[in-house]
């Protein structure tokens, strides 16, 4: 039997891990961490947006393991709940791009609906008129919200229970290609394996490095969230116990918000290069974060904030100008023998972790088990992957 040593327990190594010994191999997960459940994404929910993701693949893992969560496998307890995202045009211009979310929308048979600006103040209610022209609404079916700790608990079920083992605070420190098998150092001592499947998020660059593998060109960015409360709302009875996703369409700056007893999230639409270790925001951001919250909506808000930050990473080289838009990395090494890479997720490895996984785990073992994958929502292996060496 082949064995793996899968290196990050995020979710998208802990999804390959899973999906190894679902079909029969043994892995080992390796972690630096004590491993907090899903100490990537920073957020209890996430929204899964297939029409706004950055590549045609990417928008298909999305949408393939949206269909997967629906369904998931045993030991999983709730994984979805409502959500929906509302996508505003800020000014003429973001017409455009409404639009193309709108093809998109046809294209990937997503259900949506156009929002005229009437329309649009008449539902809601909160959005300044000036900067909020038109809409483009994906309804909760279409766009749900995934409960990330209730996929990641459900996968490290799935995988304990098929005899997968987990090392926390484990780092691997080098590993060598020798005799056939990999040797691997780590904090914990030497281990062996017959591949490496390199998951380390933001660190995926410098694991390659101490591996020997080749660069990938990925980039790490810094992507952070401000939460405020309302504090008052100008002109309007009360504010929504809870709005869908809001995301001004020409990405200029915002992506929001409201919760139960009136918490705003808000997140900055574009992310700066950063560091891997350490990101923050400043206050000096935040402040002009919360500037242009109330400048797109009629809330007042209160000054006291909390704000967290994390880093995600994309592949630069194929990518356009932000850098956030390149195709995640599936694909056994070019240079190193037996070294997989599943990593550069950008700000979508929660939505695409499922199908990426699923797709992974083919190439991996040389095998096509997920029909439906590949046909029904066209995910291609081939625009991933490199033969093994
Ligand atoms: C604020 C924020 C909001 C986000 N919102 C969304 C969202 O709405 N939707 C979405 O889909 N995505 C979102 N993301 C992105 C998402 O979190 C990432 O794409 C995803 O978590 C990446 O998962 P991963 O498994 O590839 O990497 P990670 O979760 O980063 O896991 C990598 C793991 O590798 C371990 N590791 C690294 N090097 C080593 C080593 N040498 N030895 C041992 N272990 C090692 C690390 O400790 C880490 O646990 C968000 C990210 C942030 C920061």
């Amino acid at each position: 039997m082949q064995h793996f040593i899968v290196v990050g327990a995020g979710l998208a190594g802990l999804s390959v891990a899973a999906g190894l010994v679902s079909a029969g191999a043994s892995a080992t997960l390796v972690d630096r961490t004590r491993l907090v459940p899903a100490r990537g994404t920073s957020a209890s929910w996430v929204l899964m947006d297939p029409l706004t993701a950055p590549t045609p693949q990417m928008k298909a893992l999305i949408a393939a393991s949206r269909e997967m969560l629906r369904s998931p496998p045993r030991y999983f307890g709730p994984v979805l709940r409502a959500g929906g995202v509302l996508h505003v045009a800020a000014s003429p211009q973001d017409f455009a791009r409404l639009g193309d979310i709108s093809l998109e929308g046809d294209r990937l048979d997503v259900e949506h609906r156009r929002l005229g600006m009437n329309e649009l103040h008449l539902e809601y209610p909160e959005l300044a008129p000036a900067t909020a022209l038109g809409g483009v609404r994906l309804e909760s079916d279409a766009a749900p919200e995934i409960l990330t700790s209730g996929v990641y608990d459900g996968m490290m079920k799935l995988f304990i229970h098929r005899g997968g083992k987990v090392m926390r605070e484990t780092e691997v420190l080098s590993a060598d290609y020798i005799a056939g098998g990999w040797r691997v150092e780590t904090t914990q001592g030497l281990l062996t394996a017959d591949a490496l499947v390199n998951a380390a998020g933001a660190e995926a660059e410098i694991l390659a490095l101490r591996c020997g593998a080749t660069s990938q060109q990925l980039a790490t960015r810094r992507r952070s969230v401000v939460v405020s409360q309302i504090d008052g709302a100008a002109g309007l009875a009360a504010p929504p116990l809870r709005s869908p996703l809001i995301c001004w369409a020409g990405y200029d700056g915002l992506v929001m918000r409201t919760e139960p007893h009136g918490e705003v999230f808000a997140s900055p639409a574009e992310d700066p290069l950063s560091a891997t270790d350490d990101p923050e925001i400043e206050p000096i951001e935040i402040a002009g974060l919360l500037e242009l919250v109330q400048q797109r909506t009629r809330y007042r808000l209160r000054p006291h904030v909390r704000a967290w930050a994390g880093t995600t990473v994309a592949r630069t080289a194929r990518a356009a100008p932000t850098g956030l838009t390149g195709e995640p990395v599936i694909s056994w090494d070019g240079r190193a023998t037996s070294f997989f890479w599943i990593a550069g997720f950008g700000r979508h490895g929660v939505q695409a972790a499922p199908a990426a996984a699923a797709v992974a785990v083919d190439l991996i073992l040389e095998c096509r088990r997920e029909r439906a994958l590949y046909e029904d929502f066209k995910v291609r292996p081939s625009a991933f992957a490199a033969a093994r060496s």
